[in-house]
């Protein structure tokens, strides 16, 4: 037996390398990833781990790094992404690619989604190594680029380019987490196993351009306006797809004990209008039960006196699982008929299944949450966002989004948000809760 591990170091040494690791502006676009993936790499080849980086385009960067095991298993993928969504930095309380640490927090685009994870994936990895236990699998450190903008030199280039990535059984991703309220007590931990449908459309309109002295009915901008107008008012039905409603039926005894039966019955409570408007006050909890349509970017005119003769705008439609995209489409184009605005797919992708439950790595993480928290709630649930994970569970490989951290509903409005941040301690507990995992599911 070795000497016991000494975690409050090795938590602080996360520490250490997160704020570093945040200072390093990878906001996407333009990415810049190849100086992350430098930092990382100068950090595993220390501990004499041989890792690749690997550039799809220049100044973007994908590493890769490898423990091998014996064989017996398939590798299991600790996936991250360096890249991160841009900072509106005058809104912050500190600079955002500071490294700022204040009372006990790391401060940081990026402390959470996604170098906070990538930095506790990391250190776990370097405990495997450091501590050398028996590996029946292969594990996969993968550092990712442009997940921010869907990951085409990212996740995709990788899964193009390194077939070893295929064979891959599991993957561990951001998104889920551990659970708690807003005192810090744990609720549950929550497990992601399958996506929304990620489905962008554009809204244009066109009309005469002239000067803005002389307006004329039905101009560009007044048409796009009023169509989203009524894009925007409209509220797509509910829609409880199985997945959903076990995972309501799961936490509601712990968060809504008073009112389980309702719970246990998504479809038929939301009809009632009380019930459906306090259930849906949450943002997350309505994303999980109908399509979404947030508005994202609108584009027209460039001068104050000059009526544009075209504008248009995006829409980031997000579709529960299973539902027609053709249905979705010609239920916007009926509302918006008259307008003079039309809608148009921006891009499409591929549905993906769902992963599996019955797994040797959710009973591992099952095994490990309960060994701290005996008795607690393991749920899985519907990532209302997207992640990385789509493109290996396109693959067939076993994918949960599982952020090891305990978050509060406020922690999770802070990502691509003002003044994202991750506790030293809590970047302590991912480290070691990761680390059981990888453990577990890797023994021999
Ligand atoms: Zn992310």
């Amino acid at each position: 037996m070795g000497k016991p591990v000494d975690w409050e170091a090795v938590a602080q040494e996360g520490v250490n390398h997160l704020r570093e690791y945040i200072r390093i502006d990878t906001t996407n676009p333009p990415g810049n990833e190849m100086e992350a993936a430098r930092f990382l790499k100068g950090i595993l080849e220390n501990e004499s781990i041989s890792c690749s980086i690997f550039d799809p385009h220049p100044e973007r960067a994908n590493l890769l790094a490898i423990l091998n095991g014996d064989g017996s298993k398939k590798p299991l993928i600790l996936l991250n992404h360096m890249d991160v969504v841009a900072a509106e930095r005058d809104k912050w309380e500190v600079d955002p690619f500071g490294g700022v640490m204040r009372d006990g927090y790391i401060y940081g685009r990026g402390a959470l989604d996604n170098k906070g994870m990538g930095i506790a994936q990391l250190m776990a990895f370097l405990m495997l190594k450091r501590s050398p236990i028996p590996l029946s699998r292969d594990i996969i450190f993968l550092a990712l680029a442009d997940e921010e903008m869907g990951g085409r030199l990212g996740a995709r280039w990788m899964l193009e380019n390194v077939p070893h990535l295929k064979e891959a059984e599991y993957v561990l991703n951001e998104g889920g987490g551990v659970i708690v309220d807003e005192d810090g007590n744990l609720q549950y931990y929550e497990i992601s196993n399958v996506q929304k449908v990620v489905f962008p459309i554009k809204v244009k309109a066109s009309g005469v351009s002239g000067h803005g002295s002389i307006p004329q009915p039905h101009g560009a901008t007044e048409k796009l306006v009023d169509a989203l107008g009524k894009l925007l008012k409209w509220r797509p039905p509910f829609r409880v797809i199985p997945q959903v409603q076990e995972y309501f039926s799961n936490i509601a005894p712990l968060k809504w004990p008073h009112k389980v039966e309702r719970f246990r019955n998504l479809p038929e409570s939301l009809q009632d209008e009380s019930f459906a408007g306090e259930f849906t006050i949450n943002p997350i909890h309505n994303a999980m039960v109908r399509d979404t349509i947030a508005l994202t970017v609108i584009r027209a005119g460039t001068k104050a006196n000059i009526i544009p003769s075209e504008g248009e705008a995006i829409l980031d439609c997000r579709l529960i699982p299973g539902i027609s995209k053709e249905d979705f489409l010609e239920e916007m184009r009926g509302l918006i008929r008259g307008t003079g605005a039309e809608v148009e797919v921006k891009s499409d992708a591929r549905p993906v299944p769902p992963s599996p439950l019955d797994t040797d790595l959710f009973r591992a993480i099952t095994t490990v949450a309960r060994r701290r928290d005996p008795n607690c709630i393991v749920a899985p649930a519907l990532l209302p966002g997207a992640t990385d994970s789509r493109h290996f569970r396109g693959k067939g490989i076993v994918c949960y989004d599982f952020c090891p951290f305990r978050l509060s509903q406020s922690d999770l409005l802070r990502i691509h948000g003002h003044n994202e941040r991750l506790s030293g301690e809590n970047l302590s507990f991912g480290i070691r809760l990761l680390y059981e995992v990888v453990e577990e599911i890797s023994r021999p």
